[in-house]
Order: structure tokens, then sequence, then C-alpha cells
């Protein structure tokens, strides 16, 4: 579990190697705001992903069904591992193939949400997602597409304001069938 405590001393240390005053107004319940909101952005750090698979796998049978479904545009934020910098603007598309197993959309959401809300790189989103998809739909056909800004690129050294990367995590199906790569953009 994340130690909220911890936070706060370090967060207080940041403060004063800043050069700033922990002690003043503005700041004095700062290392406690951060601490809380890094328990609450940071949650998915708590989880595995075979263990948000089983929170998340509530899906439904459907035989008849081998529709694609692609859930498009899903509003995500993460934190880059490289300079815990927001990850912001960012979007995940995720879409599979049912094997007879079709997920409700707001699962998929759910999913996406609980990933998105670790210490990681954008690339490593899209494959977590792909991941638990699988496990939770039985389904290798799973593609997941992200965009985002990275603050760590907008708001800092090269400053390309607006820059946003893109990354595709393309599994199974969507690697060779013509018809499912209509989707993959
Ligand atoms: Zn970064």
């Amino acid at each position: 579990m994340i130690d909220t405590k911890a936070i706060e001393e370090h967060i207080r240390g940041i403060l004063v190697a800043l050069g700033d005053d922990p002690d003043r107004e503005g700041l004095v319940e700062t290392p406690k705001r951060v601490a809380k909101m890094y328990e609450e952005v940071f949650e998915g750090m708590n989880y595995t992903n075979h263990e948000i698979a089983e929170m998340f796998d509530k899906s439904f049978e459907d035989g008849a069904s081998d529709a694609v479904v692609v859930m498009r545009d899903i509003d995500l934020f993460s934190y880059c591992e490289h300079h815990m910098a927001l990850m912001y603007d960012m979007k995940a598309t995720v879409m599979y193939v049912p094997k007879g197993k079709v997920l409700g959309l707001s699962k998929i959401a759910r999913i996406c949400d609980m990933v998105s809300k670790r210490l990681q790189l954008q690339e490593k989103i899209g494959r977590d997602i792909a991941d638990i998809m699988t496990e939770v739909t039985g389904s290798e056909d799973v593609a997941v597409m992200i965009e985002a800004c990275h603050s760590c690129v907008s708001a800092r050294g090269i400053k390309k304001s607006g820059t946003k990367t893109y990354t595709a995590e393309v599994r199974g199906a969507f690697r060779t069938d013509p018809m499912l790569q209509i989707y993959l953009r």
C-alpha cells in the first residue's frame, strides 16, 4: 500500500531543498495534500495486472457475436516514470474481437483508468491494457492506441508544446486482417 506518511515527509524535504519555507501559510498543508493526491493518482500501483483483471472480470457470455468492439477516446491521465511528470490530453482507444465473451464498455474504461494510475511510460499503458483485456475476454485479438501530451516535453527541455505522442499495441488478427486494420486510425 502507498505510504502517505513517508510521501508527506519527502515532499516537505523537497520544499526545503527548493529553498522555500514549508511552514509558511501556503505550503503548510502541501505535503499532506500531495500525499493524498498521490494516493489517488497512483492507485493502480497497488494492483498487478492480474488483480485488475479479476477486479473487472464481469464479462457476460454472448456466443452469437464476434463483431469487433471499438471503444474510442477514453480520457485518461498518467505520470511518466522518467520525470514523474503529468501526461495529459491522453486518450486511449481499445478494440478487440470477442471470443464468446463480451466485456461491458464501462469495465473497459475502468481498466484503462486503473492502469493509467501508475508511474510508467506511455507504451507500457497500452501493453498492460492489452494484457488485461486478453485475460478478461480470452481474446488475443486486441489493439490499444494511446495519444498523449507529456508535460516533461511541453513544459521543459525542448519545449515543444502541443506535440502529441502516439503509441499502438497491436496484437493477433489486428496485425494481419485488413478488415480489422481499418479501425487502427
Ligand atoms: Zn518524462
